[in-house]
């Protein structure tokens, strides 16, 4: 019967964060999406990749119809603002209401969020702005912070996305929109082509991604240069990590 029908969603971002929290409740979860940008770095393949095995799951790939994150930028004439960045509303929101109105019209919803305990705040704007689900966020009701997630990943004997040793705090797209000046520096030095690429786009559109300043005249000495994120162990890693989803839990020994 219409109604009934119940889907629990477990968002994969493909940064450290989101792969440890869905691990902790993989039982739960009907069904595995990341949603692929097309200005993902290289290595995020290979995570996933290696993410699928730990699991003994597959993460279906929804490739987002709007191309990539100039592409929607440009053809909206926007970069970002009060009302969000172009592209979360267009790549990220738009694809998932169109699932919600279509596909899942009827279900009930169970979402799987990978926010740390130091990104409590976003909790409830989710609950706010997606009230038609359910939410979970296994990472904050267990007090487990970033660096707990990056040593349990560690732990787990996975290596974390590139970006993360390369000093970016995320796994996000390749020159991130929304990120600040020590980002963008960081990002001239790592891939100049990224870093070019959007300085012609902020100029052709005529609004900059970091406030009030264009990339092309950033002072290389602005902002704090982000650095690898050391992972660190606190007794609720332990505790996470003895949960039977973590370990190879046999359910027919209980072993
Ligand atoms: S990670 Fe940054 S650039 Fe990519 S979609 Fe999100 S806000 Fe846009």
């Amino acid at each position: 019967m219409e109604g009934d029908k119940s889907l629990t969603v477990g968002w994969y971002s493909a940064g450290v964060s989101s792969a440890v929290a869905l691990k902790l409740v993989l039982p739960d979860v009907d069904v595995l999406i990341y949603q692929h940008m097309y200005d993902q770095h290289p290595d995020t393949e290979r995570f996933m990749r290696d993410c699928e095995e730990w699991y003994g799951r597959v993460i279906l790939t929804e490739v987002c119809p709007g191309g990539s994150v100039e592409t929607v930028c440009r053809k909206a004439r926007y970069i970002s603002g009060p009302g969000g960045a172009a592209c979360t509303g267009r790549l990220k929101v738009k694809p998932r209401l169109d699932w919600e109105k279509g596909k899942w019209a009827g279900t009930k919803l169970r979402y799987i969020w990978g926010f740390d305990a130091g990104e409590s705040y976003r909790e409830g704007r989710i609950r706010e702005t997606i009230p038609n689900a359910e939410h979970v966020f296994p990472l904050i009701e267990r007090g487990l912070t970033k660096a707990n997630a990056h040593w349990m990943l560690q732990e787990a004997g996975l290596r974390r996305p590139a970006m993360y040793d390369e000093g970016f705090p995320n796994n996000n797209c390749l020159g991130c929109i929304k990120a600040g000046m020590g980002y963008w520096n960081l990002i001239r030095e790592r891939y100049p082509k990224v870093f070019a690429a959007r300085s012609r786009m902020e100029r052709d559109i005529g609004a900059s991604c970091v406030n009030g300043v264009y990339l092309d005249e950033l002072d290389p000495d602005r902002g704090r240069i982000p650095t690898p994120i050391e992972p660190v162990r606190t007794p609720m890693c332990d505790q996470a990590m003895s949960e039977p989803p973590w370990g190879d839990f046999c359910p027919v020994l209980n072993l």
